[in-house]
């Protein structure tokens, strides 16, 4: 069984909104052994919507659509698959109550327009919305199953999920996909130590992504049944972790080194706080981007200038003066003084040329101090990092987290 998707909205084949819904869609028909042949992309014109559903159901078993569900005149999938379809709109009861009772249960006057979300090809079947006012609709086009959802990404999602997948079954082959998130080493001697695993061309695919000094290992699976898929990953991430233990931070789709640290720190009840100069305050950014922050992370102080650094972290006026803002003594001072501040038990202090300008031969773009601060002492690691001065920011502060990681782990 195999799949198109296509995405439907003129901010997508404008460039002003990057689609997220396809990968979505087209990770989740991987797991479920539906091939995925093709994405399709149009904008908002009737038209040029039947002729993508068209053409995508002649190709696929099973086409998903999302975009243009809502009320608005710019909204145009529900005519053009009738008219795809050849079928009349007519409006569904069902839709029509939940509609109207979606917007009574807000308090909310209900649109005249909004009743034409209620309208569906008269062959077709509405697909309920728990998250909005557009249900989803259900329909065969040629010998194709057609399922149109709406845009937005958290109604599409629990749509699919929920209503479509069902539906599905297992068609075939099962794709199943894990990730494993390294960090402190070059891609290439990481790609050196698992050759063999990424040169393999079987049913176990191993392949390997970097950003910013983060190595994400990506594992896919293909096998008959699910079941059969996770042991295949169960037994190709134990040996990975045998291989590159050392330099892997988390594991999982979703997982982060920041997420990694604050778990650490939440399950050991320990407290942190920071002190950033060229980060300006992006190490801050990222700890407090993961929910339920709060209970380990203190707060921070983003030290720009000498003055700040200074009255606001207790870094010696001399020191600064005899060292500069970027050295290893200011880094140390910065830590130390911002868990003192806060009353923590671990501080981090980052300092450090971003670039472009006001590098220096022996003060080069790039070179960042980064200084961990707890009880015990205090250790800082001089590093000159590669990259424009956003990736500069983001290996900083990924150092630091790693650091802390490091510590934590006592390793
Ligand atoms: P609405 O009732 O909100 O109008 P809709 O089904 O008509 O829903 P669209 O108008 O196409 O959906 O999209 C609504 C919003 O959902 C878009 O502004 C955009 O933010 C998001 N969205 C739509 N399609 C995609 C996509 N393919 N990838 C990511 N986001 C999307
Ligand atoms: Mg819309």
């Amino acid at each position: 069984m195999n799949a198109v998707i296509v995405s439907i909205g003129s901010e997508l084949t404008s460039g002003l909104l990057v689609d997220t819904n396809s990968a979505f869609l087209s990770r989740e028909l991987e797991v479920a052994g539906i091939e995925v042949a093709a994405h399709f992309t149009v904008g908002d014109e009737q038209p040029r919507i039947v002729a993508a559903l068209r053409r995508a159901c002649e190709q696929a078993d099973v086409v998903i659509a999302s975009g243009g569900l809502g009320p608005t005149p710019d909204d145009r999938t529900r005519a053009a698959l009738a008219e795809a379809m050849g079928a009349e709109l007519i409006e569904d009861e069902r839709s029509f109550a939940e509609i109207e009772a979606f917007f009574r249960k807000r308090n909310y006057p209900m649109s005249r327009l909004n009743r034409v979300q209620a309208m569906r090809p008269a062959p077709a079947e509405a697909i309920p919305n728990a998250n909005g006012t557009a249900p989803g609709i259900a329909a065969e086009l040629g010998e194709a199953k057609v399922f149109t959802l709406p845009g937005v990404p958290g109604e599409m999602r629990a749509m699919f999920r929920e209503h479509v997948l069902p539906r599905l079954g297992q068609a075939g082959r099962v794709i199943l996909h894990r990730r494993v998130c390294c960090f402190g080493c070059g891609e290439s001697s990481l790609a050196e130590r698992i050759e063999d695993l990424m040169a393999a061309r079987g049913d176990v695919r191993v392949g390997t992504t970097a950003s910013s000094g983060l190595i994400a290992v990506h594992v896919s699976c293909a096998a008959d049944s699910i079941e059969s898929a996770r042991r295949q990953a169960d037994d190709i991430l134990h040996e990975i972790r045998a291989r590159l233990g050392e330099w892997i931070v988390a594991e999982g789709e979703d997982a982060s080194l920041e997420a990694a640290v604050g778990e650490l720190l939440r399950s050991g009840g320990q407290t942190l706080a920071t002190a950033e100069s060229c980060t300006g305050g992006m190490l801050g950014e990222m700890i407090t981007a993961v929910p339920g922050s709060s209970e380990y992370y203190l707060g921070g102080v983003v030290s720009y200038t000498n003055a700040a650094k200074r009255d606001l972290l207790d870094v010696d006026a001399a020191t600064l003066e005899s060292r500069g803002a970027v050295s290893e003594a200011v880094a140390r001072q910065m830590a130390d003084g911002v868990r003192k501040r806060f009353a923590g038990d671990w501080g981090i202090g980052i300092t450090g040329i971003a670039g472009p300008s006001g590098g220096t031969e022996s003060k080069p773009v790039g070179l960042v101090f980064v200084a961990l601060s707890d009880r015990e002492g205090t250790h800082v690691e001089r590093q000159i990092f590669p990259g424009d001065r956003q990736a500069v920011r983001r290996r900083a502060a990924l150092t630091a987290l790693n650091m802390l990681r490091k510590a934590m782990e006592n390793l």
